[in-house]
């Protein structure tokens, strides 16, 4: 998933890039609001971490913009202010959480993660798809009790999305914007994710034929998972 940072505290903005790295989301930093408006504006994040004191753009503002082109994204404020009434206003304009600072890094990791499952409706973080049991905290895919090491990090990024997402068709280029974190402009230029579904199905077939995991033709990729 992709993330898009806005925060003019140089040092916080490269620590939250490494320690979300490291938990595979995809980052990208503003130092600034000006440019962080401008990203929002043209890309689509899943999560969108905004700080409310920045020295050249009123943090709520970013957060009207965010809430408009990019309605979709997980919204996360960071403040120094602690006061009261931001935090209400902050929510108010759709903000999904609010972390004051100083914040732990870890807190904020399971408040993201947190915060995806209730969006996307998933109850457990355990899915069970005809005998392949993906587990959404642990990252690890098994088949009934024999774990499936060969799945990569970014394929196993590639199952997740999909299952956030179940029951949707996500292009080639959303897949790449949201996993990869580089914008193509049509799906030709994305066929490197074909290549990945096809390296998944064959990994999977050696248990079981994933029947869940669907191509869409002509539209993209698709995962099953009824109620
Ligand atoms: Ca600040």
């Amino acid at each position: 998933m992709n993330v898009l940072i806005i925060e003019d505290e140089k040092a916080l903005a490269d620590e939250l890039e490494i320690f979300l790295n490291n938990y595979n989301y995809i980052c990208e930093v503003c130092y600034n609001g000006t440019s962080g408006s401008e990203k929002i504006a043209v890309n689509l994040y899943d999560f969108i971490l905004i700080d409310l004191g920045l020295p050249d753009y009123d943090g709520l503002d970013l957060l009207k913009e965010a809430k408009k082109y990019n309605p979709e994204a997980v919204c996360i404020i960071l403040t120094a202010r602690a006061e009261v009434y931001d935090r209400i206003k902050g929510l108010d304009l759709g903000a999904d959480d609010y972390l004051p600072k100083p914040f732990s890094l870890l807190e904020l990791q399971s408040r993201m993660q947190a915060i995806t499952r209730r969006k996307f409706g998933l109850k457990q973080n355990l899915i069970d798809l005809g005998g392949f049991l993906i587990n959404l905290t642990d990252r690890t895919i098994a088949y009934y009790n024999t774990e499936i090491s060969t799945i990569t990090k970014k394929e196993f990024d590639l199952i997740a999305y999909l299952i956030l997402h179940k029951n949707r068709t996500l292009t080639r280029s959303q897949l790449s914007e949201h996993i990869w974190g580089s914008i193509v402009n049509d799906d030709y230029d994305s066929n490197y994710i074909d290549a990945h579904i096809k390296n998944i199905r064959k990994k999977l077939n050696v248990h079981a034929s994933p029947d869940w995991l669907e191509t869409v033709r002509g539209l993209g990729y698709k995962i099953k998972i009824n109620a």
